[in-house]
C-alpha cells in the first residue's frame, strides 16, 4: 500500500514511513493512494469473528507490504487482549434501535486506547526491525497523553515526552499519565497553558537539532495508524446490528474529525452506513461547516467535554482532499487561505455532496447536563459527556428510525467527574478495578518553565532511556 499528501506535493510512501512520518513534507496528511473495498459477501464472512482477527482482516491491506501476515496478526492479538471486557467493543442499548458503542474498556478508558496501543507496537516492531530508536513528543489536555503513554510504556525503541499544562487537567487525568513508571516515560507539567504545550511541541518538529539525530515521531490523530486503527469498530458494531444486508447510522463525538473520519473510510471500503452525524461541543467548527458551508476558526470554548475542545479540526482536511476529486492543488489554496486567517467555504455540489451522509449538531454544556440525566433516568445508563453529545446529536439529527443508530461512547464516565456532578445525578462510578488504587500510586512528573529551549534541553538529556542523547 502506498500513501499520497492530501497536497499534492510530497513523496509517496510506504505503511512503514507514514507510521514514522507524522505530517507530510508539504504541510498534507497522508492517506492511502487507493482505499481497499471489500465486498457484502467478504463482510458478511466475518460475523462472529473475535475482534482481533477483524481487526485482521479490515487492516491487512492497509499494512501490505510493511508487514508479514504472521506478525501482524500477533501484534493484533496482543493490542487487543488488554481490553477489559471480552468483546472489546461491547453494543449496549439505550432505547429503541439506539445502541452506544462502548469503546473505553482499554487502559486509559477513553477511545484513544484502540488506536494508540496498536500504534506502541506497531512503532516498536517497525523500529527493531530498522534498529532505531525514535523520541515521541506530544502535547495534551488529557486523554492523549495516557494514551499514548500506556501505548508506548513496553516499547524498547521509543522514548515518550508528554507535555501537560500544569495544574490544569483534571487529577484522574494527571495520575493517568505521571504513574505510569517506566525509564523511557517522561511527564512534563508545562508552567502555561495547553496552547503553550502545543507549540513547544510544533517547534520542535519545525527544528530538531536538539535531538542530535534522532527522529521525532507524532501520536497525535494526524498519523495515520490511529485512523486506521479506528476504522475496525464500525465494521465490528456493524455486524452485530445486521449489517451489511442492512445499512447502519451512527453518531460520532467529535473534535479533531479523526473517529469520524474513521467511519467515513468504512463506509468507503464497503460497509453500509447511511449517516454520520458530527456531534461537536461550543467549539463547532465541524458543525458550521456542515451546517453552512463555512470553515471558519472561532475562539476557544473551555467546556465540560475538553477532549472535543479545539478551534481547527485537523483531520478534516482528508475529507477535503476526496471533496475535491483528491486534486491536492485544490487543497493546498484551501488550507493557505484558512491559515491567513481567512474561512472558507466549498462549492456548492462539493457542500452537497458531504451533506449526502454528515448532518452535524453542536451540543452545549447545559444541554450535555440535561442528556446525562435524562439517558440515566430512561435506562439507567451513566453517560461521560463526550458520549452524551453523541447520544443528543443523534437524537435530533436522526433520518431514519428503522436504520439502527449507534454511538460511538468515547469515554467512561468516571472521568469527566465535573460534567456528572453538574448533571445533579449524584456521584461518578467507582474507578474500574485495575485503577482502582489510582489515587495511591507514586506519581512521577518533572516541572519545567513555559520555555522552548528548557524543554528541549530536557529531552536532550532524558531522551536516551533517562539518558543523554
Ligand atoms: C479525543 C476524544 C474525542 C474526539 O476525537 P476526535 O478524533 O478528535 O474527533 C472525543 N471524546 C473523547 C473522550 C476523546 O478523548
Amino acid at each position: 500500500m502506498r500513501y499520497i499528501s492530501t497536497r499534492g506535493q510530497a513523496p509517496a510512501l510506504n505503511f512503514e514511513d507514514v507510521l514514522l512520518a507524522g505530517l507530510a513534507s508539504d504541510g498534507g496528511l497522508y492517506v492511502p493512494e487507493n482505499l481497499p473495498r471489500f465486498t457484502q459477501e467478504e463482510i458478511a464472512s466475518w460475523a462472529g469473528l473475535p475482534y482481533h482477527e477483524l481487526a485482521f482482516r479490515v487492516m491487512r491491506p492497509f499494512v501490505t507490504g510493511s508487514i508479514p501476515d504472521a506478525d501482524f496478526k500477533k501484534i493484533l492479538e496482543e493490542t487487543y487482549s488488554v481490553f477489559a471486557h471480552g468483546s472489546v467493543a461491547p453494543l449496549r442499548q439505550l432505547n429503541g434501535n439506539e445502541w452506544v458503542l462502548e469503546l473505553f474498556h482499554g487502559p486509559t478508558l477513553a477511545f484513544k486506547d484502540f488506536a494508540l496501543q496498536l500504534l506502541g507496537r506497531l512503532l516498536d516492531y517497525v523500529l527493531a526491525k530498522r534498529n532505531e530508536r525514535v523520541v515521541i513528543m506530544g502535547a495534551t489536555s488529557g486523554d492523549t497523553g495516557s494514551a499514548a503513554i500506556e501505548g508506548c510504556k513496553a516499547c524498547d525503541n521509543v522514548d515518550i515526552f508528554i507535555l501537560h499544562p500544569h495544574n490544569r487537567v483534571s487529577e484522574v487525568q494527571r495520575r493517568q499519565m505521571t504513574t505510569i513508571l517506566g525509564e523511557n516515560i517522561h511527564n512534563i507539567a508545562v508552567e502555561g497553558n495547553f496552547d503553550d504545550c502545543q507549540e513547544m511541541v510544533k517547534d520542535s518538529f519545525a527544528d530538531q537539532s536538539f535531538l542530535k539525530g534522532t527522529r521525532l515521531v507524532a501520536v497525535n490523530s494526524i498519523n495515520w495508524a490511529r485512523i486506521m486503527a479506528q476504522t475496525v469498530y464500525y465494521f465490528h458494531a456493524a455486524l452485530q446490528l445486521g449489517g451489511p444486508a442492512r445499512s447502519i447510522a451512527f453518531s460520532v463525538p467529535t473534535g479533531n474529525f479523526g473517529d469520524i473520519f474513521a467511519g467515513y473510510l468504512a463506509r468507503n471500503m464497503g460497509l453500509p452506513i447511511s449517516q454520520l452525524i458530527v456531534a461537536t461541543n461550543r467549539n463547532d467548527i465541524l458543525h458550521r461547516f456542515m451546517s453552512g458551508n463555512q470553515y471558519v476558526k472561532g475562539g476557544l470554548h473551555p467546556t465540560l467535554s475538553p477532549s472535543m475542545d479545539i478551534m481547527v479540526s485537523s483531520n478534516f482536511e482528508r475529507l477535503l482532499f476526496d471533496l475535491h476529486g483528491r486534486n491536492g492543488a485544490a487543497v493546498a489554496e484551501l488550507m493557505s487561505t484558512f491559515k491567513q486567517g481567512g474561512g472558507f467555504s466549498v462549492d456548492e455540489d462539493r457542500w452537497i455532496e458531504a451533506r449526502k451522509l454528515f448532518d452535524s449538531l453542536a451540543v452545549d454544556d447545559a444541554q450535555t447536563c440535561e442528556t446525562i440525566a435524562d439517558v440515566l433516568a430512561e435506562c439507567g445508563e451513566l453517560l461521560d459527556p463526550h458520549t452524551a453529545i453523541g447520544v443528543r446529536a443523534a437524537r435530533e439529527c436522526r433520518r431514519s428510525l428503522a436504520t439502527p443508530m449507534v454511538i460511538l461512547g468515547t469515554a467512561h464516565p468516571v472521568k469527566f467527574p465535573e460534567a456528572v456532578e453538574k448533571a445533579g445525578v449524584g456521584q461518578a462510578p467507582a474507578l474500574p478495578p485495575h485503577l482502582a488504587d489510582l489515587f495511591e500510586r507514586e506519581e512521577r512528573c518533572t516541572v519545567l518553565a513555559n520555555d522552548l529551549k528548557t524543554v528541549q534541553g530536557f529531552v536532550t538529556q532524558h531522551g536516551n532511556r533517562g539518558k543523554p542523547l
